[in-house]
């Protein structure tokens, strides 16, 4: 299991973003700043950020 994906697959920088879509709100990810269809290279790299949840907190 990975710790921190801080780097995409073509070695970028990965950006931490938050999600408030109604399935996932508040939900962290990472994604490319190539993500989507406006490069040349475009890329795929999408991943959500879960960190570990603590009950006990
Ligand atoms: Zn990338």
């Amino acid at each position: 299991m990975p710790k921190m994906i801080s780097m995409c697959y073509g070695g970028n920088p990965a950006k931490l973003n938050t999600s408030w879509s109604n399935d996932n709100p508040g939900r962290r990810f990472f994604w490319c700043e190539k993500f989507g269809s406006g490069f040349r290279k475009p890329c795929q790299f999408f991943t959500w950020f879960d960190p570990p949840l603590t009950p006990r907190s």
